[in-house]
């Protein structure tokens, strides 16, 4: 890594319009950002809506080298989200584009805008499942290691495009 640099693992999804195609390229955005490269990127996955309905969700996780501190990362996320053309009319609503932050580092952050760990990254398979094919071995700060949460996100329908 870098000097300066950390690494931080980016959950991505979509299920309106070409949302394969949506996923793709906000990863190669993702690349694009200050300061930032783009490590890796998991296979794009077809998952059903968990929350909300609507139709089925591409999903997957890139893994960036950022100099970006999280907080500008999350704005920066923000307005790509916002240049898919994403609009927010209710709570899970269908989405152009959605950017989580999963993991900084290793680093626990707790502030009014961002929460990571993401707090839903152990419970959604559509987070765990693209995070350990990049690396199997992570560690979620505060919970261990990320693949004894697999058992727990089986019942959850997730299939490789
Ligand atoms: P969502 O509708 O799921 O995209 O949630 C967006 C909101 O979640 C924004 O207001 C963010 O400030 C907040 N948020 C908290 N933690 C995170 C995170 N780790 N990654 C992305 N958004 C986050």
């Amino acid at each position: 890594m870098s000097k300066g640099r950390v690494d931080t693992y980016i959950g991505i999804g979509s299920n309106l319009g070409d949302a394969a195609d949506n996923v793709q390229r906000a990863i190669l955005l993702l690349g694009t950002l200050d300061d930032t490269r783009l490590i890796a990127q998991s296979n794009l996955f077809r998952t059903a809506p968990v929350d909300g309905g609507g139709d089925d969700y591409v999903n997957a996780v890139a893994k960036l080298e950022t100099g970006m501190p999280a907080d500008l990362l999350l704005n920066a996320l923000q307005a790509i989200e916002q240049d898919f053309g994403r609009e927010r009319p209710f709570p899970n609503a269908p989405r152009t584009l959605d950017l989580d932050v999963l993991l900084y580092a290793q680093q626990r952050i707790d502030t009014p805008s961002l929460t990571v760990p993401h707090p839903r990254l152990t419970q959604r398979a559509f987070a765990l499942i693209p995070l350990l094919q990049l690396d199997p071995l992570l560690a979620i700060p505060g919970k261990g290691p990320a693949h004894q949460f697999v058992p727990g996100v089986a019942g959850q329908a997730i299939q490789k495009i």
